[in-house]
């Protein structure tokens, strides 16, 4: 099964980045191709039925499967990016940390007004970083069709801050 091989290959790294947080690795996923493929199949498999017009990969980890996914789904990939990254013109959005605050941003002209945009990250944590991109998605007119993440910390309550988006929340482990 999916999860339990993921399971076996993330790794958890205590301390990293600060003292008091364990960090989930996500690196040895991509050290087999096999697994790739398995985790693409699942996203697939788990998104029968949701129309997807493009899909938005978060900065950084998010564009790996992110552009694999697309490219399975047969539609574009647009990058959601830490800020000062994107050259054209952007919408950008800040939300709060635990301790401090983070923004994003999306090119203006990254899909077309109705579009239905899948946000995909490695991780879903508290879903503050997940929620802004959402926000970007419908100021810039698209359609939230879901979300994906192939870790999904469930004791953070992340669903909570993007069920008002979509309730169509995948992952594929925890
Ligand atoms: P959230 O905004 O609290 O949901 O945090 C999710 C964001 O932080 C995602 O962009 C993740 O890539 C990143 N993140 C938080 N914790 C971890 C972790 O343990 N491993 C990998 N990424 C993490």
């Amino acid at each position: 099964m999916i999860s339990e091989r993921l399971k076996s290959v993330i790794r958890d790294i205590p301390d990293f980045p600060k003292p008091g947080i364990i960090f989930k690795d996500v690196t040895p996923i991509f050290k087999d191709a096999q697994l790739c493929t398995e985790v693409i199949e699942a996203f697939v498999e788990q998104l029968k039925g949701t129309k997807v017009d493009v899909v938005a990969g978060i900065e950084s980890r998010g564009f790996l499967f992110g552009l694999m996914l697309a490219n399975k789904l047969g539609v574009p990939f647009i990058p959601v990016r830490k800020p000062g990254k994107l050259p054209f013109t952007i919408v950008k959005k800040s939300y709060e940390l635990e301790y401090g605050s983070a923004s994003i941003e999306i090119h203006t002209d990254a899909f077309e007004p109705g579009s239905h945009v899948l946000i995909h990250d490695d991780l879903l944590a508290t879903g503050g970083t997940a929620q802004a991109a959402a926000h970007l998605v419908t100021e810039l007119g698209g359609v939230v069709a879901g979300f994906a993440f192939v870790i999904g910390l469930d004791f953070l309550n992340g669903r909570k801050s993007l069920d008002t988006f979509s309730e169509n929340i995948v992952s594929l482990t925890s």
